[in-house]
């Protein structure tokens, strides 16, 4: 659901839990996550959180300051979107190591190696980033295969201002950035392309395609509108 907290909308996840008390946790991307009791209601828990606005707001503004497009100097400790949260980039020395590796792992993104100069973390997330964007993108493919035109073929590539296009051929791409968004976004993409395989227009048909395939689709677009400049902060 969404709150409104002194006019500012805010994305609240609710998760109802066998438990006496609610906890309100600020995630990386400035959306809440509100574990509540099971018994609680909708109004309920608006008002909490409008109790709580100004802490709320307060953690919020940290987030979005700590990412402005501006700060990418790709140190240690910095944070870079991986599906939807931003993971604070961690260093560790390999001495001798040809080239950097990456890992997302709970804690941050891990990269490992010897050349951790910006050139070469850079390059390594990147490489990173593309890897999973191929990967998500072939597995939620081969997911709406029985229920969607196949493409032709399916490809990751750098696209300035589209996350994902199609053509008459039926081949599909998608922006390498894709796998900074969370997964849910990106499969809302992957259905969005294979949807104009069907429909090569933005009609009625089109979409109501796309939402019978993928009832997200309305929270993705509205999603990739809010943190689209978030995602192009990289370059
Ligand atoms: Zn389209």
């Amino acid at each position: 659901m969404e709150i409104l907290l002194k006019d500012q909308k805010i994305y609240c996840e609710i998760i109802k839990r066998k438990r006496k008390t609610m906890e309100i946790q600020v995630q990386a991307d400035g959306s809440l996550r509100v574990l509540t009791p099971k018994g609680l209601g909708k109004e309920r828990i608006q008002k909490a959180l409008k109790e709580k606005e100004n802490w709320i707001l307060k953690k919020v503004l940290e987030i979005n300051h700590r990412d402005t497009p501006e700060t990418r100097i790709f140190q240690e400790g910095e944070g870079h979107y991986g599906f939807g949260h931003i993971k604070p980039l961690c260093f560790i020395k390999v001495p001798g190591a040809r080239k950097l590796q990456v890992r997302l792992g709970a804690e941050g993104f891990i990269l490992q190696g010897e050349d951790f100069s910006q050139e070469s973390i850079r390059k390594s997330l990147e490489e990173w980033y593309r890897s999973q964007t191929e990967k998500r993108a072939a597995f939620f493919v081969k997911k709406y295969r029985n229920t969607l035109p196949r493409p032709s073929q399916v490809q990751v590539k750098t696209q300035k201002k589209r996350w994902g296009s199609c053509n008459h051929k039926g081949k599909v791409m998608f922006n390498w950035k894709l796998s900074m968004a969370p997964a849910w976004v990106l499969e809302y993409l992957v259905v969005h392309e294979l949807c104009h395989i069907e429909e090569f227009n933005h009609s009625k048909n089109f979409w109501t395609l796309v939402k019978r395939t993928y009832p997200r689709s309305e929270e993705a677009r509205k999603w990739l509108r809010e943190n689209q400049w978030k995602l192009q902060q990289f370059e």
